[in-house]
């Protein structure tokens, strides 16, 4: 039998995913998600089909953060109902696509004010768990808790920890909202509640920044990262001492944090043995589904042998 042969789903490998340039295959098999905006994981042609309308992906990068949030709230926030309604829509959709997708793993973030909406932690667990349950049975959902939106988020920190619902703290917006000391005694909270430390950084700013933030604050994993690529002895400093960056693709191609998938630093990272993860970020805005990650990078040269072992990697979260 060649490779042409009809394999039964328990048979097709990612390599064999890969080589074939098929995304239904691709869409079987078992990956993980491990940086993902709660309200942004659904897929556009969720929205279109709820709110009876076509809605066109964007093509080209964003020139900010500012631009790609106005993108979100024109194209597709002007078609959910306001408040909570809306919000649960999203939650809705993100979890539709973990399952089309089978992501398996999934850490999705969620900022203290989307847990306000809801009526505070209480209420707000039971909800996530119970769309969970309905729309994504077959993913083990791994929350993290978004900070560095607003310095009074914090006020609510001691409530959110004693419900032991999160799995991770993400800090967002590392040098905006607090300093390094406040950055700390927040840190040494969620660890002490024993949560995973992760933190946005090496996106945008310094590879010395992914360092030194991960040496000060103790993180355990790097939302993006990317930026260590441009310094041996902070991949050195990441490989050593196991550090996972998961890292979003599209996300800086879209964002213009590398021009494309050959020159994406990723593969500079690998090559120096620095632990990393592919994910999608933002899938609603920019458009580009785990699986499709995947083959985008296969196609940029990377191994189907080295992507196997980041998927592997990912799964195994918090292992
Ligand atoms: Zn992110």
């Amino acid at each position: 039998m060649g490779d042409n042969s009809v394999k039964n789903e328990n048979e097709i490998t990612l390599a064999f995913a890969l080589e074939k340039d098929s995304l239904s295959d691709l869409a079987k098999i078992p990956k993980s998600d491990l940086h993902s905006h709660a309200g942004r994981g659904g897929h556009i042609s969720f929205f279109e089909k709820y709110a009876g309308v076509k809605i066109t992906p964007r093509e080209d990068p964003f020139e900010s953060l500012f631009e790609m949030n106005q993108w979100l709230k024109e194209n597709v926030k002007c078609h959910l109902p306001d408040g909570a309604e809306g919000y649960l829509k999203q939650i809705e959709a993100s979890f539709a696509q973990a399952s089309a997708d089978n992501v398996t793993v999934l850490a999705l973030s969620f900022c203290v004010d989307e847990i306000e909406l809801l009526g505070g932690m209480k209420s707000f667990r039971k909800t996530i768990d119970g769309l969970r349950d309905r729309f994504a049975p077959n993913t083990k959902l791994y929350p993290d808790l978004a900070l560095g939106y607003f310095p009074e988020e914090v006020k609510a920190l001691d409530e959110i920890l004693s419900c032991k619902w999160f799995s991770g703290v993400d800090i967002n917006n590392y040098t905006g909202t607090y300093t390094m000391e406040e950055l700390k005694r927040i840190c040494r909270k969620a660890k002490g509640a024993g949560l995973l430390l992760k933190a946005h950084i090496g996106e945008f700013g310094e590879a010395d920044d992914v360092w030194r933030y991960a040496e000060e604050l103790e993180l355990d994993q790097i939302q993006h990262g990317v930026l260590a690529a441009k310094s041996e002895k902070v991949m050195r400093y990441l490989a050593d001492n196991q550090i996972q960056l998961n890292v979003c693709p599209t996300s800086n191609v879209m964002l213009k944090v590398c021009a494309d998938y050959k020159t994406h630093p990723i593969h500079t990272l690998c090559e120096n043995g620095v632990k990393v993860t592919i994910n999608t970020d933002d899938l609603l805005i920019f458009n580009s589904t785990l699986s499709e990650e995947y083959l985008k990078l296969y196609r940029a040269g990377m191994k189907a042998s080295d992507l196997e072992v980041i998927r592997q990697t990912g799964l195994h979260y918090m292992e």
